[in-house]
């Protein structure tokens, strides 16, 4: 296996929720101190080393966006699931127990008709079920600021939904 850091990662690296975390981001078990200060210095997250096997097998599809995205919810112990197949697609983060779906969406959502049009039946599906569906736009999380802002956002929604 080899390691190399996503560049998604390096404007995380520096955070504190990071550095302080004696927890797997992903699993929540606990850490050991070379296991953390690794996974630290080499993908910039605090992940036990299933978890660190598990991010370097993502097929690639996923955004470095919608990882920044789901880390900051992770973060902040909210539900999530990253790629979750609906049966038709997989959905880039998931929050099951709410029935949210998360959509982080690129320049071509807005530009693309078909695309668009694509995403609208979607949505229509997912409403049919149940979901609801969240669409960020991808100039939410250019940066670190707004990206918080946005998951903090999230969270409260999400907490409320909970109640
Ligand atoms: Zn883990």
């Amino acid at each position: 296996m080899k390691f190399t850091k996503p560049k998604q990662f390096t404007k995380l690296e520096h955070k504190e929720i990071y550095w302080n975390a004696n927890y797997c981001l992903e699993c929540d078990c606990k850490l050991e101190i070379k296991v953390r200060e690794f996974s630290l210095n080499v993908i910039g997250l605090p992940l036990c080393r299933k978890c660190q096997n598990w991010l370097n097998g993502l097929d690639g599809t996923t955004t470095d966006n919608a990882l920044t995205l789901y880390f900051a919810l992770k973060a902040r112990k909210v539900k999530a699931e990253l790629e979750k197949f609906d049966g038709f697609k997989k959905i880039d983060i998931a929050i099951p127990s709410v029935k949210i779906n998360i959509e982080v969406d690129g320049k071509h959502h807005n530009t693309n008709t078909k695309q668009a049009f694509s995403d609208l039946q979607r949505t229509y599906h997912s409403f049919l079920k149940g979901y609801f569906t969240l669409r960020i736009p991808n100039s939410l999380l250019y940066d670190d600021e707004m990206t918080e802002k946005t998951a903090d956002y999230i969270t409260d929604m999400i907490k409320k939904k909970s109640k």
